[in-house]
Formats: structure tokens, C-alpha cells, sequence
């Protein structure tokens, strides 16, 4: 998994992303103000920045101007969209408005993380194999035939992994944003899955909530 620098001042913001990062098995490096920010993030240390905008000393675009390879998602309280377009025109590759849904962010860790391939691309667990890239699953060496749908909620889940998820948000995240459906079709999804692996121990039901992928 990526090594992730948080660049944030407001420590409850800061340790909530290290948190819910260091959930799903990245290992995350906090620093609180701009002048830390600068040092750390300058150099290719990490694999990818969260990167506040108001900090104290040097802001998250002062920064910006000296990260050369280092992908970077600024997070910040700002909404004008002069500053989205800045960010961007900074060099960054994603941009995330506080107050924001952790979750999502973690989502757009791994995006960002797929494109700049610091991710791994395969996830092994109890003799599964999980190829991210060709979108196939292996059991013992023989492939699992999943439909798409069943492969992008366990992509979600495994990427989640320990996280209790909604079954409004796999439905959000799974079957897109705009989705009307029935959160039943999440849970015969996730029967699917269950069977099909035979992993129905690791993917636990949350009581009244949704599910969990647990390794
Ligand atoms: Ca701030």
C-alpha cells in the first residue's frame, strides 16, 4: 500500500484521513503547518500528498509549487471555484471541499493511486486472488467467474476493508451516484460474492447498517 503525507493544521481533520487511511493498510506521515508541509513533501518521499490549503506559514499552494512528482489531493474549506481551478492548474490531481465525506476521500486516495500505479494492482487473501487491472479473481489458482457489478463491490469492499459500509453508500459507490435502486440488489450482490468465494465469514453483515469486508 501507498505512503501518504498529510499536510493539515487542523489535528481532529488530520487524524480522522490517517485513521480511516491507515484502515484500509496505507501508511500515513502527519505534519500540521506549512513550513513542515514544505520540508516533507519536497523530494519523492511519498506516494502521494493530502494537501491542506489554509495553513499556517505557507499555504498548500505555496507548496504546490515545489511538488514536482508527487501526486496531490488538496483538501480544504474553500469552495470558490477560483480555487478549485488553481489547485488544478497547480498540478494536482484531485481536489476534495471540507466538510467532507471520509469515505469518499479514501475513494479518491485509490483513484488517484490507480492512475499514478503506486498501488498495487492485486489483493491476496485465504488462497483469493484479486487482479485489479483485468479485473479477474482467482480461488486456488482457478478463476471465479463474477459479473461486473459483483466485481466493483468487491473492488469497493476490499479497498474499504474494516470499514462499515452503508448499503446506501455501496449503492452510491458500486452502481454510481444517480442510482434509484433497491438497496436489496446490494444484498443479493453480496450473496453472490459470499457464495461464489465462499467467503462469507470475511464479509461480514453489519446489523442494521450494511457490511464489512474483514481481513
Ligand atoms: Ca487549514
Amino acid at each position: 500500500m501507498a505512503k501518504i503525507l498529510i499536510v493539515e493544521d487542523e489535528k481532529a481533520i488530520n487524524d480522522l484521513i490517517r485513521f480511516n487511511l491507515e484502515l484500509v493498510g496505507h501508511k500515513c506521515f502527519q505534519v500540521f503547518d506549512g513550513k513542515a508541509g514544505l520540508e516533507e513533501a519536497f523530494g519523492a518521499k511519498y506516494d502521494l500528498i493530502i494537501l491542506d490549503v489554509m495553513l499556517p506559514e505557507y499555504s498548500g499552494f505555496e507548496i504546490m509549487e515545489y511538488i514536482e512528482e508527487t501526486p496531490v489531493i488538496f483538501v480544504t474549506a474553500r469552495s470558490a471555484p477560483n480555487d478549485k481551478i488553481k489547485g488544478l492548474r497547480l498540478g494536482a490531481d484531485d481536489y476534495i471541499t471540507k466538510p467532507f465525506d471520509i469515505l469518499e476521500l479514501v475513494e479518491r486516495v485509490k483513484a488517484v493511486l490507480r492512475r499514478t500505479k503506486a498501488d498495487t494492482a492485486y489483493f491476496e487473501f485465504d488462497g483469493i486472488r484479486i487482479e485489479f487491472d483485468n479485473r479477474r479473481v482467482y480461488k486456488n489458482g482457478e478463476e471465479i467467474q463474477l459479473k461486473p457489478r459483483e466485481f466493483d463491490l468487491l473492488e469497493v469492499l476490499v479497498n474499504n476493508r474494516n470499514l462499515a459500509l452503508s448499503r446506501e453508500k455501496l449503492l452510491r459507490l458500486v452502481w454510481e451516484f444517480d442510482y434509484e435502486g433497491d438497496t436489496r440488489t446490494v444484498d443479493v450482490h453480496i450473496q453472490r460474492i459470499r457464495q461464489k468465494l465462499g467467503i462469507a465469514e470475511r464479509i461480514q453483515t453489519v446489523y442494521k447498517t450494511g457490511y464489512r469486508f474483514e481481513i
